[in-house]
């Protein structure tokens, strides 16, 4: 990635925890690395999701971050210990194995940093900050982990656009071994153990629905994978899904509409650039 387009605006994110009023925390939000809702304002119109990985960056961190390993490639006998459906104890142990070898905190910064964005998704995270601030609460919701997320958000300077990040949580140990946890457990028979995103999409729009005293306007969901269309299936009719065109969410969302026409509620907008979401999202804000 080149230099960042918001570099020149940026603003550090509250520290975790400030405002809080006692007793208001979820198990949920203490494990996220953000501020809570208290610090957000009630005024906001509309609340978009983003999935990360192949969303918001044209690649899959946890391939990428293999590039730290001694010849850019794990061992046979670390890759047979994968297991269906428990791919975050995988990651786990391929984090622990990079440690073994040296590889440093700085050094999966650095591999996060150049993860280029997926295309038009720089001018789509910029629309979203140029917005009136009572259009958008921007939520990334992502089965990747804290750590990623972070070191390539603030190097594109889009830190500041996001008011929650819900993900796996990682950090280092004093040993600096980049440690990450699962993020919650569920009974969702479509998702890996450790995560389901429509759970936190449910809680979260339910929680906020309270706080705020009234709904959202609409609800937007920007995605790509298996994963994301587990939660764009508890969207409205009013609602917008934006599934990244011919991959799997957006494959799941056809083959649903043809085999059970109208188990799938949200309207649906494919794109291959965040542009094309720009577009309909101006479009939107505008009725
Ligand atoms: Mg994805
Ligand atoms: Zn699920």
């Amino acid at each position: 990635m080149g230099d960042s387009i918001f570099t020149c605006c940026y603003v550090p994110p509250h520290p975790p925890g400030e405002g809080d009023p006692p007793g208001s925390r979820s198990r949920r939000s203490e494990i996220t690395m953000t501020s809570n809702s208290a610090n957000i304002s009630s005024d906001k119109r509309f609340l978009i999701f983003f999935d990360f990985d192949e969303t918001i960056v044209d690649e899959t961190s946890d391939d990428m971050v293999v590039q730290a390993a001694p010849g850019q490639h794990l061992p046979d006998w670390l890759k047979d210990t994968y297991q269906p459906g428990r791919y975050n104890e995988y990651m786990q142990r391929v984090l622990a194995y990079l440690a073994e070898q040296g590889v440093t905190e700085s050094d999966i910064r650095s591999i996060m940093e150049k993860i280029p964005a997926s295309p038009g998704m720089l001018t789509l995270l910029q629309f979203l900050r140029t917005r009136p601030p009572q259009d958008f609460e921007v939520v990334l919701l992502s089965d990747a982990n804290s750590f990623f997320i972070e070191s390539w958000l603030r190097r594109a300077g889009a830190r500041q656009i996001f008011h929650r990040i819900f993900s796996n949580p990682a950090t280092f140990n004093k040993d600096g071994r980049l440690v990450m946890r699962p993020f919650h457990s569920h009974d969702c028979a479509r998702c890996p153990n450790n995560m389901c995103k429509q759970v936190v999409v449910r809680d979260y729009v339910a929680r906020r629905t309270e706080e705020r005293g009234r709904p959202y306007q609409r609800i937007f969901y920007v995605g790509d994978g298996a994963n994301d269309f587990c939660p764009a299936l508890a969207l409205g009719p009013r609602d917008v899904a934006f599934p990244r065109r011919d991959f799997p969410m957006h494959r799941l969302i056809t083959e649903t509409h043809e085999a059970m026409p109208g188990d799938f509620k949200a309207v649906t907008v494919p794109w291959a650039s965040g542009e094309e979401v720009v577009q309909r999202l101006r479009r939107l804000v505008a009725e």
